[in-house]
């Protein structure tokens, strides 16, 4: 009996300690700094700085489209890197100097989206003769918006897409950043169930799930979605995401993020706009759900709505 009850208290002692063990580890995780705030670390780096931390910036600026993988290999401040931070600091209106400035550590600090920047080479930030290809003329100012490489979209005639989720978690926030697509686009959208086929798939997930986009925790990437017709939108499960119309400073708002997450959902881009909604980061604490003129005329010239 004796030995019985040892092997009783052993075991509720190894319990506890598991439990002490599993808690110390999530009180530490919680405390992790943001992922993109290495970048401060590097305040005033510029060619000819070579630390370890640079190679943390290639990464980021390889996993936006700034770089390519054969450029991101070592921890070298190197004309790559120079030229990479150049073009990041010409699309969100930062003075083009080629060093890390507070302007350009705030900016890469910000949460954001997970979709790059530049595809294949093709900056889409940046505007474009949009007058070459067979489309309405009647845009005449300075347009920013931006589509896919090939510019995918949904079938003419498809004007409405019904969406689905992989759970009920905040269903009726994404609801209502469809309808504000709904209100000043042809698209209509309606909800099935959970199980149903849908043309738009939407899902919270956490970490690294195997189709390029790793999902990095609090901040860093919030969302990611894919160019038409594939359909799926993935939210960071990790965030602090707020359901208030006004979100507390340290929340990110999920409709604000939904909204812009459909807009690549229907093709557009990012856009250098930074009032759009198509603009690659949000503060968090931001609240932007209403459609600019930049993300309605991107829609209109992608589906032609003269013909
Ligand atoms: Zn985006």
């Amino acid at each position: 009996m004796a030995i019985k009850r040892f092997y009783l208290i052993l075991f509720v002692f190894l319990i506890f300690l598991l439990i002490g063990i599993t808690a110390k580890r999530n009180t530490s995780s919680d405390k992790n700094p943001p992922p993109f705030d290495f970048i401060t670390k590097l305040k005033g780096y510029q060619k000819g700085n070579n630390t370890k931390e640079v190679h943390d910036l290639k990464a980021y600026l390889e996993r936006f489209g700034y770089l390519n993988k054969n450029e991101a290999t070592n921890g070298d401040f190197d004309d790559a890197l120079e030229s990479a931070i150049k073009t990041y600091q010409k699309n969100f209106h930062i003075k083009p100097s080629g060093v890390i400035d507070d302007d350009t550590i705030s900016k890469m600090r910000a949460p954001r989206c997970g979709v790059a920047d530049i595809v294949n080479g093709t900056n889409y930030m940046q505007p474009r003769n949009k007058n070459h290809l067979p489309r309405p003329t009647s845009i005449h100012t300075v347009s920013h918006f931006s589509f896919f490489r090939g510019e995918p979209r949904w079938p003419p005639a498809k004007n409405h897409l019904t969406y689905r989720f992989s759970s009920d978690f905040a269903a009726d926030l994404v609801a209502r950043a469809f309808q504000r697509w709904e209100s000043d686009t042809h698209f209509s959208f309606s909800r099935v169930g959970n199980n149903q086929e849908a043309d738009i798939v939407i899902e919270f997930k956490q970490g690294y799930h195997g189709d390029g986009s790793p999902f990095d925790g609090p901040y860093g990437i919030l969302a990611h979605s894919f160019a038409p017709t594939d359909g799926r939108l993935h939210f960071d499960a990790d965030e602090n995401w707020s359901a208030a119309d006004i979100p507390s400073a340290d929340a990110i708002h999920l409709e604000s993020v939904a909204v812009h997450e459909i807009g690549h959902l229907l093709g557009l881009g990012h856009s250098a706009i930074e009032e759009a909604i198509m603009y690659p980061t949000i503060g968090s604490g931001e609240v932007k759900t209403n459609l600019q003129e930049d993300d309605i005329q991107g829609i209109a010239y992608l589906y032609n709505y003269q013909n």
